[in-house]
């Protein structure tokens, strides 16, 4: 192997890993570049967020070849039902609308589903594969790019992908800019054990301080999203948590009995992003570091998925020059359409249900009232919806 033919991954969260995995499935040599250790990441505590993985980015990971050995890890959806409590309008997407193995996607702990991605990788690749650094520069000759550590390891390769999150460093060392606008939200999330067995159900609640969504990870434990401006999520989650779960009971119809709280709470500012560009010259831009969006649709590493399943699909096809500009300039082509449209649709998304103008939520009601009625609109509206 010559080092043309090398890549490097820098990052391991969620869509590093993912993208080192389908690499190395491959059979390309690549190495992961990540600043937290494996025996940290396997022991991090909880943090209460939890992630819907949905029908089509599943449809992609088995593609890889990667779902079967996820699946065990989280419960499937089995049905979504949106209440708009502006309007008390509802629609029930049911698994007759999706039919398939699993209808809807499925629920993860967050913390769960890195970890697995992090063991796959290391019995995939091994463990000289993934390099416990922090990459603080990027080195470019006739020949190729390299990526140097802050522990001072040079790594050349033939094309190096970012994949280090809304902060990327790489993205700023290859001088991508980056469109960033503010929701004024936060969002809180935490994992809570309840009597009633939520039956694989999304209960989300459009209400007017934002939107509140349900995901199962197990018959008796489900995870929660809530919406709410930053002050009052602040109040919420260092508040007596008996208030909390009370506020949730209430705001779910009591459809889990009394819950209680199994994680810590977490809270999160609410921005979207998107750089100005995925590509530079051997270099390419994946999952956050590339776009960042509101959680209301679940997008968020649903796109990452996306993202590299395409770029893998391109090098896979071009195994001796991953970093040539056709693939890159086909990579950017392929993903920059769907993830700005998936960044308006969640945007409008997020803008639409936090608006209580009278006109705006009698047109919402209607909306989702004819969605319930109508059949083939909701099977739309699911094949839309379960895809990044
Ligand atoms: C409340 C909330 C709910 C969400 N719900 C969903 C959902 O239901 N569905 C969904 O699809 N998405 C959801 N998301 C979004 C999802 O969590 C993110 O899109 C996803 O985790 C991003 O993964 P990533 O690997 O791209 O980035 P990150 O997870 O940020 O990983 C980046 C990695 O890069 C590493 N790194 C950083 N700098 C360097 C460096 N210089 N050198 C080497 N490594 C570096 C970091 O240590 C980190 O491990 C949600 C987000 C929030 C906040």
């Amino acid at each position: 192997m010559s080092r043309n033919d090398r890549v490097v991954v820098v990052g391991g969260g969620h869509a590093g890993l993912l993208m080192g995995l389908a690499l190395a499935g491959h059979g390309i040599d690549v190495q992961v570049v990540e600043p937290a250790a494996p025996a940290a990441i396997r022991k991090a505590p909880p943090d209460g967020r939890t992630l819907a993985l949905l029908a089509g980015s599943i449809l992609q990971l088995e593609e890889l070849g990667l779902w079967a050995p996820l699946a065990p890890y989280g419960a499937p959806i089995r049905r979504v039902e949106v209440l708009d409590v502006g309007s008390a309008a509802k629609v029930s997407y049911r698994e007759e609308d999706a039919p398939g193995p699993v209808p809807f996607g499925q629920g993860f702990e967050n913390r769960v589903l890195r970890q697995v991605l992090l063991d796959l990788f290391l019995e995939q690749a091994g463990r000289r594969h993934l390099v416990t650094d922090r990459v603080s520069a990027i080195e470019r000759d006739a020949e190729g790019i390299a990526v140097r550590t802050e522990g001072g390891t040079r790594l050349p390769a033939g094309l190096v992908i970012g994949a280090d999150g809304r902060g990327s460093g790489l993205r700023k060392l290859a001088g991508i800019g980056l469109q960033r606008w503010s929701y004024g939200h936060a969002a809180l999330g935490f994992i809570v054990r309840h009597p009633v067995d939520n039956g694989g159900a999304v209960l989300e609640r459009m209400r007017k301080g934002g939107p509140l969504a349900t995901l199962p990870l197990r018959a008796d434990r489900t995870g929660i999203t809530w919406v709410e401006t930053p002050e009052r999520a602040k109040a919420l989650a260092e508040g007596e948590p008996a208030q909390l779960l009370t506020e949730l009971d209430e705001a779910l119809d009591h459809a889990l009995g009394e819950p209680e709280l199994d994680s810590p709470v977490g809270v999160w500012p609410l921005s979207g992003q998107h750089a100005d560009r995925y590509v530079a010259p051997r270099l390419a831009l994946v999952g956050d570091a590339a776009h960042g969006v509101h959680p209301i649709h679940a997008q968020g590493f649903n796109m990452g998925i996306a993202d590299v399943a395409a770029l893998v699909r391109l090098i896979a096809a071009r195994p001796d020059e991953p970093g040539s500009p056709d693939v890159l300039r086909a990579y950017e082509r392929q993903r920059r359409g769907p993830n700005t449209r998936s960044i308006w649709l969640t945007h409008g998304l997020a803008r639409l249900f936090t608006n209580e103008l009278v006109p705006v939520t009698r047109a919402r009601g209607a909306a989702l009232t004819l969605l319930d009625r109508l059949r083939p609109l909701r099977r739309f509206a699911i094949q839309r919806g379960m895809r990044a």
